[in-house]
């Protein structure tokens, strides 16, 4: 007898299953606008110059493979926090930032999970509705109750500001609130400036514990504007944590390169937390990779690397933005009535389209065209050969 035989049949991931349909689906015309990543005008992945220069360098060193640090590189983790906090934050500088490297973006939001459940263990996590699915697992997984906070609103195809505040001000003290810094995954759709002020005052006041996912920093309006919801969350004196990514902006999907901070009251606070977050990490997978933490630390640490990095991420940047104007305009042209104005406003890689699961299943059955079925595109899929095809479909389905 097996100790398998009762184990369920575990639900397909829902994009991963989409790109397998895609894989298997033979029409030349065929787009996945599924996916979650960054593709140039090429449909290609891109590797970026300033990467393949910090890995010729790295080759031609003949570098050892040692095992890093239980937290990381610290030129890694100093570099990482420095995106976020900006150079000489008073947090960094007095100790109480404190950062590890994590595999990837995923990895930050599972140490944080871990060890929140050991710090708060009867708080509840609140995420956006909607949010990244992997939110709710991951929390859950640790063992935390998950609810939801109104997020999106499908009437206006924006943000639902007195909604998501009168959840917050209503939510237990201790309560743990995963906010998207920017560029909000699945929608697009994030606060404004002055929304973000009254948040962060909210959570504030009602006592929560902010948990800041930033996976797309950069994406928005740029690395440093991307990064003001972090530094007006590390302004308000409270707890803290953060969850980074460079998954997208170095184009490392694979190397798994990320990073936890968490704000702390004091330095020696800092250093019992740091302790406590080097145990979680150590009997989860002992300590992060070295290839991705040297590639990016280079980058990050070499002003010429650095220089050409910012240069490339803004090329993806705009380039996300071009195709969001020209699927405006293309739609027009096809003679679409309806205002997809929105898509304009929405910020990084995604789109809610407010397009029905109807229409995207007809998109996918009679046009080959791949989307969520929430109506998630995923913009930097876009690209000049196979925009046309995307907008004349849409206007086909509407
Ligand atoms: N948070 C959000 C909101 C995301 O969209 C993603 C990537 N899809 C991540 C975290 C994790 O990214 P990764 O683990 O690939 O760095």
């Amino acid at each position: 007898t097996s100790i398998f035989e009762s184990v369920e049949l575990a639900p397909r991931d829902p994009i991963l299953g989409l790109n397998e349909q895609y894989n298997t689906d033979t029409r030349s015309e065929k787009v996945n606008l599924g996916v979650g990543v960054y593709y140039d005008d090429n449909g290609r992945v891109p590797l970026l110059k300033a990467v393949r220069e910090a890995e010729k360098a790295r080759i031609e060193q003949a570098a050892p493979r040692a095992y890093l640090p239980i937290d990381g590189l610290a030129p890694y983790n100093k570099g990482a926090q420095t995106l976020l906090l900006g150079q000489n934050n008073e947090l960094a500088v007095s100790g109480r930032a404190l950062t590890v490297q994590t595999l990837g973006g995923t990895g930050a939001l599972k140490i944080g999970a871990d060890f929140l459940r050991h710090v708060q263990p009867n708080a509840k996590v609140v995420i956006s509705n909607p949010s990244w699915a992997n939110h709710r697992g991951i929390f859950e997984r640790a063992g935390f109750q998950v609810d939801q906070y109104p997020y999106y609103n499908p009437e206006t195809h924006g943000f639902d500001f007195d909604g998501m505040l009168a959840a917050l001000k209503a939510l237990p003290k201790g309560t743990i609130v995963v906010l998207h810094a920017c560029c909000h995954n699945p929608t697009g759709v994030d606060p404004s400036t002055e929304q973000w002020k009254q948040i962060a005052e909210t959570v504030k006041e009602t006592g929560l514990v902010p948990f800041l996912d930033i996976a797309y920093q950069g994406f928005g309006d740029g690395l440093e504007d991307d990064a003001s919801v972090v530094r007006l969350f590390a302004s308000l004196d409270i707890s803290v944590l953060i969850s980074s990514s460079f998954s997208k902006s170095f184009s490392l999907y694979g190397e798994r390169v990320g990073a936890l901070t968490l704000l702390c009251a004091s330095k020696d606070e800092s250093a019992r937390v740091l302790s406590q977050l080097k145990i979680v990490i150590r009997t989860n997978y002992s300590n992060p990779p070295t290839h991705g933490g040297t590639v990016v630390s280079t980058v990050l640490n070499t002003p010429e690397l650095y220089q050409l990095w910012v240069e490339e991420l803004s090329g993806m940047r705009n380039r996300i933005r071009d195709m969001r104007t020209q699927l405006v305009q293309k739609l027009k042209d096809h003679g679409v009535t309806q205002n997809f104005d929105f898509v304009l406003a929405q910020r990084g890689m995604f789109s809610y389209s407010g397009l029905t699961k109807e229409q995207v299943e007809a998109l996918r059955a009679d046009h080959g065209v791949y989307a969520v079925g929430s109506g998630r595109i995923c913009v930097a899929a876009l690209n000049s050969g196979n925009i046309d095809h995307v907008a004349k479909s849409i206007a086909k389905v509407l």
